[in-house]
Parts: C-alpha cells; structure tokens; sequence
C-alpha cells in the first residue's frame, strides 16, 4: 500500500512522516528541505505500507520543480490514498491544495497540522462539519511532537480499504457545466493518467501538463471542446480563466471556513502586524536588524568566551602533558608525537570552539524559530530589488551562513536556472558558520574592543560582494521571464526549547563529527608533511618548503612574512575548521617544551574541573550582563595562540587575514555540490575566481587600510 503526504511547503509533511514510521528524513524550517521524492516505509498490522514524502506545493498547476516532482508522482505513482497535511494555521491557503487534491478523487485524509499553534492561537474549529463536508477524515495533529500520527494512519488505511472518496467540491454554476460535458469528452476519448474531473478542470486552465497529456493521446475532440469551454468562460466573466478558477475555488473555501472556522478575539497574527510594523519598517528595520545581529554575535563571544579559554586549555594543558606522559612510556616517540603534537592540537583548538557554535547555534535556532528570520529574508530581499536582483534567492543564501552545502541544494526550489546560477555564485560569500570559529580566533588575539563589530563587518563584506557579483551576473546572463517573488511571512511566537534543540543539534552534531573525522584526517597528513624528510627542522619539512614559495605573494595583503598561516589555508580548502587545526598542529609542534612529568593526574583533573565551573558561571554571567570582554575576564592565552599573534604584524594584517579565509574557497563539499548541481564549468570558475576575488579584496583592504591608519 502507498499513500502520499501532500501539501504547501513547510507544513510538516517530513515531520509527519517521522512521527509514523519513525524514520529520519530531514525536518527543515526552510523552504526547499525537501526537494525530491522520499520514502519511508513501516509496518502496520501486518501490512508494508510505504509513507511517500512529497516536495511542498501549493497547487498541481507546477510553477517550481519541487510542484512538478509532486504532480507528476500523483499522475504517474497513483498511489493508493493520499494525507493531505495542511497548516491549520494558513487554513484559507492550504485548503486550495486541498480542493484539486480532492478533484482527484482518491481516498484522502486531511492531517490538520500545527494544530498547536493553531489553539494558542485562540482559534476554534468545527471538525464535525468541517469532515462532513469533505467527505474525508480531519485528523489534528502536532507533527513535531508526534501528537495524531498514530490515528492519522490508521485513518487513512480505514479510507483506502473502504475506498471512501472525498466529496466533489462544485465550483461556479458555469464552470461544473462545462466540466461536466467536458469529462464525458474525456470518457468518451479514453483512459488518461490523470484523473478525470481535475484533468477536465486543468484542461480548462490550459495547464501545460493536462492539455501535453491530452495532446500525446490524439485527444483533438477534447482539446477543441476545452479551448471552447475557456473562451466561453473568459467571454462570459470578462476575467482570464485562471483568475475565474481561482476565484472560484476560493469561493468554495471561504464559504466552508464560515461554517467550520471560529476567530479569535485576539489575534497573534495581528500582533505579527503591529510588530512588522515596526520590524519591516522603512527606516527603522535595517538599523533593527544590526541590533539584533549585533546582539547575536555579542552574546554569542561575550557567553562563550570563558567556556571557550576552559576547553582550550583543557586539551592543551591537561589532555595532551597527560597523554603524552601515558604514552611516552608505551609507544614510539613518533608515534606519540603524531597522537599528541599533531592531532590533540590540531582537533583540541578546533574543539575548544564548540561553546562558541553551541550559542551561535542556538541563538540562530531561536530567530528562525520566532519568526524573525524569514523578515530577515524579506528585508534582503526589499534590499536586492532596487539593486535589480529578484527572486526567492535570500532562503538559500541566509541558509548559506549556517552552511553552503545545503544552500546549494535549497536553489532548486527556484523556477529558472539563471536565477539559480546567479543565487550559487553568491551562497560561496555567505560566511558559514565554520568560519566563524576562525574570526573567534584571531578577534580575540587582535582586537581588544569592538569583536563583535568586527565579525559583523566581515560578514557584511561577504553580503556586499555577494550583491554585488548577483548585480554583474544579472547583467551579463541573457534574461529570461521572472516569476514574482511571494513570501509567506509566519506569525511570530514563542520559540520551545525542543523546537530550538531540533534545530540546532543537527548542526552541532555535525561541527563534532568533522572534528572528529576531518580534522583528525588533516592532522595526520599534516603532521606527515611537517616531519618530512624525517626529522627535519619543521622549517625545513617539506610543508614549510611548499608554504614558503607562495608566502610572499602575500606580502601587499599583510601576511607574506611567515609561512604558517599561509600553510594553514591550504588544508583548509577541506573544511574550514581546518585552518585552526593546522594552526593548532603547526604551531603546537613548533612550541613543543614539554615538561618532563605533568602534575599529579588526580589534581589535575580536581583543578579543571573547578576551572569548568568557574567558566560555567563566568559563562552565564556574561549571558546575562555582556561583560564587555573586559581584560582581567581574559586569562592568557595559550602557547599556540601565543605564536600565532607573534606572526601578524598587528590587527590590521590579521583582519586582512580573515578576509581571504571568508572568501578564497567555501571548501571541498560546497564546490562538489555546485558541481553535482550546476556542472563542471561553474565548479571549475568558482574554484579559479574565488581565490582572485579574496585576494584581490584582502590586498585592498590592507592597502587602503593602511592608509587610513598611518
Ligand atoms: P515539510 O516541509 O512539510 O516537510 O515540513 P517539515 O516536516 O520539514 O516541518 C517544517 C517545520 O515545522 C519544522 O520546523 C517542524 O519542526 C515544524 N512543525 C512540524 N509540525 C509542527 C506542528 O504540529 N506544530 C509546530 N509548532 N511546528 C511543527
Ligand atoms: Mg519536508
């Protein structure tokens, strides 16, 4: 048995699924999460029923590949019944799918989803009537927290076995005469994919997949009747037939939310009004968005900060002398060194970093969750309008700084390839969170005031340019017809702890994984190369030979004295992270003075773990009253951290720095999925443009920084 999950994009079909069959396909807050065809299946008294999670849609006249992925399983699958999963929420916009689902004629079950937001909400609903005109089982459900997946199913099997269909939806007097005879037409010219009554409806429209389907099967008589049918439609109503059926449609809906549909006194979406009043305001949103943006980065260093220095020197301090003095006595001394110098330096200082992503994570977790970040996207994109650019780009690229990958991805819920072109060369500049951590580092070695300023700065520069090449490549692209671009703004509401947690662990599990697997990777190979020929000063090793040819080429960018930090980048195409991991390993093996014994194991341990709950507090202390970062919070800094502020000759080079990590390369995974997505010609330009881009911008912003310095 195979029923299909239908419905508008976002409203927790994936969800749905996962809380049935308990499987793990991808819940996402964005548009796009699902693009393709996925399926689950699970067993239920006996039966293997197959759970087919459809890309959103909000009609089966596609304008998006996603709505044709979908239309085209409904035609061609015919899968046995179909769950309509609506957001009760938007029920005046979801029940549109609803009433072509129900043309269809299959067995169906409506899956009322979001049905708590839709009480907090102080909405009411009668479901009674609400079925009985439907002819179809109305199930609430919370998706999200597995509430009604159980009788949803069992619903649905109930509807198909007893092959119950929903009850036919009449539009206009005019339009069902002329549906009516066009379908005995239809019968008359023989057996189509499609259903009968939506594929006389979709006729009518001029639906490019209905009159296609009609065409292929010789059905003359059929299309000469539907264009007739059209024109004496659009004749008679004097509108164009899709703005009569759509009208028509609405009509049908609006009279049966009357009848089922109880408004609140207050409602939340009026208050989602009175505060985008002032959040999207003319004036006031941009400066607000700085607010909050600086709030978020504030927070994000200000909180972590005594967390990050604890796991620092956790690996540093403790983790490493520790190990080495277990493992000296075991194994060979390359081999510990390999263990300790190359990877607990290398992956320790990436880890010391997860404080940091845990409140960056969770902070971004939150404004998603509230609301805020889909107004994000509409100020962007009120932004880009008036520098040209359209179109639903600004999900995929603010999805770019969480992580480019899936950014990529997200561009295929656009309508046309150059639109989708133009938003993949900007995602590469969204600055990812993998950056981040690489800021983290340098800000606090460089900049005594002003870190979260200067982060933001960073992640503007990547906007702007971002912009800015979008702006070139609309020029140069040959044009092609644009659909308008239509976002649906959510209510504002309270975030839960659980939503935020699903949200964010995803990521955080991810940021661990790579530590754990990548990094560890890259230290090896790295450790390799810094002691080859063996036993080479590290100055002479093969990495520094390589490092120390390309180095000056950074000269007029500020960094061309040392050869580390150049060395570094180069790993760091793998994944960001990288970049501090070989720093961690390159400057961990450059300072190695091991004392010859650590301190007594057990007092150490006692002593990091009241320096953790000291952090702790610090931590939450500073969450709550940003510190300012004020010096004496600031413990010094460790030897790696130390050596590497010895290599840059002040902020300005270690800024300059920071700008080539923003831009020379997303990373390895981000250029294949550009590839897998848009083909080698587009990989191979990012791969040779982003590295001049980047050093072209941090040569700039050296140069002229120095300028306005001296
Ligand atoms: P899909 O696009 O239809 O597959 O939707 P998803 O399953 O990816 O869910 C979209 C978002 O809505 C996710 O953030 C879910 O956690 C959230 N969500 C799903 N169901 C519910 C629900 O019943 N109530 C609330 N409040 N959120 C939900
Ligand atoms: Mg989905």
């Amino acid at each position: 048995m195979k029923i299909a999950f239908v419905g508008n994009p976002n409203t927790g079909k994936t969800a749905l699924i996962n809380a049935i069959a308990g499987s793990d396909l991808e819940v996402g807050n964005w548009p796009g999460v699902t693009v393709e065809k996925k399926e689950a299946t699970f067993r239920y008294e006996g039966e293997s029923i197959s759970l087919v999670d459809l890309p959103g849609a909000y009609t089966l006249s596609p304008y998006s590949i996603e709505e044709k992925i979908t239309r085209n399983v409904l035609a061609y699958e015919s899968p046995d019944g179909i769950v309509d999963v609506v957001d009760t929420t938007n029920l005046r916009r979801n029940l549109y799918l609803t009433l072509e689902l129900i043309d269809m004629q299959k067995p169906m079950v409506l899956a009322l989803n979001m049905f708590d937001d839709f009480t907090r909400r102080g909405y009411t609903l009668d479901l009674k009537r609400l079925e009985k005109i439907l002819g179809a089982y109305a199930v609430p459900t919370v998706a999200s927290a597995g509430l009604g997946a159980k009788e949803v199913i069992a619903r649905a099997i109930e509807t198909i076995k007893e092959g119950k269909r929903p009850r036919i939806q009449p539009l206009q007097e005019h339009i069902e005469k002329e549906v009516a005879f066009l379908m005995r037409k239809i019968e008359q010219a023989g057996v189509f994919p499609y259903p009968k009554r939506l594929f006389a409806i979709k006729l009518i429209e001029n639906d490019a997949f209905a009159v296609e389907l009609a065409q292929k099967a010789y059905a003359e008589e059929v299309l000469r009747f539907a264009e007739g049918a059209r024109k004496r439609l659009e004749c008679h109503i004097k509108l164009p037939i899709r703005t009569i059926i759509t009208r028509s449609r609405y009509e049908v809906i609006d009279r049966i939310l009357e009848e089922v549909l109880t408004e609140p006194v207050v409602d939340r979406v009026a208050l989602s009004e009175r505060i985008d009043a002032v959040a999207l305001h003319r004036f006031y949103s941009f400066p607000i968005l700085f607010a909050i943006l600086y709030l978020l980065f504030r927070i994000t260093f200000d909180a972590s900060a005594p967390l990050v220095e604890w796991t620092g020197g956790f690996f540093e301090g403790y983790i490493g002398p520790h190990l080495h003095a277990l493992l000296s006595v075991h194994l060979p001394s390359w081999l510990d060194s390999l263990l300790v110098d190359g990877v607990i330096n290398g992956v320790g200082l990436v880890l010391s970093f997860l404080p940091l992503l845990f409140f960056l994570y969770f902070l971004m977790a939150l404004l998603e969750e509230s609301g805020y970040m889909a107004r994000v996207s509409f100020l962007l994109d009120r932004l880009a309008r008036s520098l040209g650019i359209k179109g639903n780009a600004f999900i995929a690229m603010i999805m770019g700084f969480g992580c480019n990958v899936p950014a990529i991805y997200a561009t295929r819920t656009m309508t046309s390839l150059r639109e989708r072109i133009i938003t993949a060369l900007t995602i590469p500049l969204m600055s990812c969170s993998a950056r981040l951590p690489i800021y983290a580092l340098f800000t606090a070695l460089f900049f005594e005031e002003n870190r979260a300023e200067i982060i933001i700065s960073l992640y503007v520069i990547g906007v702007a340019i971002a912009l800015l090449i979008a702006w070139a490549a609309n020029r140069i692209l040959p044009k092609s017809g644009m659909k308008p671009f239509f976002l649906e703004l959510p209510a504002y509401h309270m975030p839960t702890f659980r939503a935020i947690w699903v949200l964010m662990w995803p990521r955080l599990k991810d940021f661990i994984v790579r530590a754990g697997t990548v990094i560890v990777a890259a230290s090896i190979v790295l450790w390799g190369v810094i002691h080859l020929p063996s036993d080479a000063d590290i100055h002479d090793s093969y990495l520094a030979k390589g490092a120390k040819i390309v180095t000056p080429l950074f000269e007029p960018a500020g960094f061309g004295r040392h050869w580390e930090p150049v060395a570094a980048l180069i790993p760091g195409t793998i994944a960001k992270e990288v970049v501090i991991g070989s720093l961690g390993t390159i400057y961990g093996i450059e300072s190695v003075r091991r004392e010859p014994s650590p301190h007594d194991l057990w007092e150490d341990t006692k002593q990091q773990a009241a320096a953790l709950k000291d952090a702790l507090i610090a931590s939450v202390r500073n969450l709550f009253f940003l510190s300012g970062g004020s010096e004496e919070d600031m413990p010094a800094p460790g030897t790696i951290q130390t050596r590497l502020k010895s290599q840059f000759d002040g902020p300005l080079a270690a800024y300059s720095y920071m700008v080539f990590v923003l831009l020379y390369i997303p990373c390895i995974s981000t250029i294949a999925a550009i590839k897998e997505e848009f083909g080698w010609r587009l990989a191979i330009f990012e791969i040779l443009f982003l590295p001049l881009l980047a050093y072209g911008t941090s040569v700039s912003v050296y140069q002229i920084g120095r300028i306005f310095l001296s």
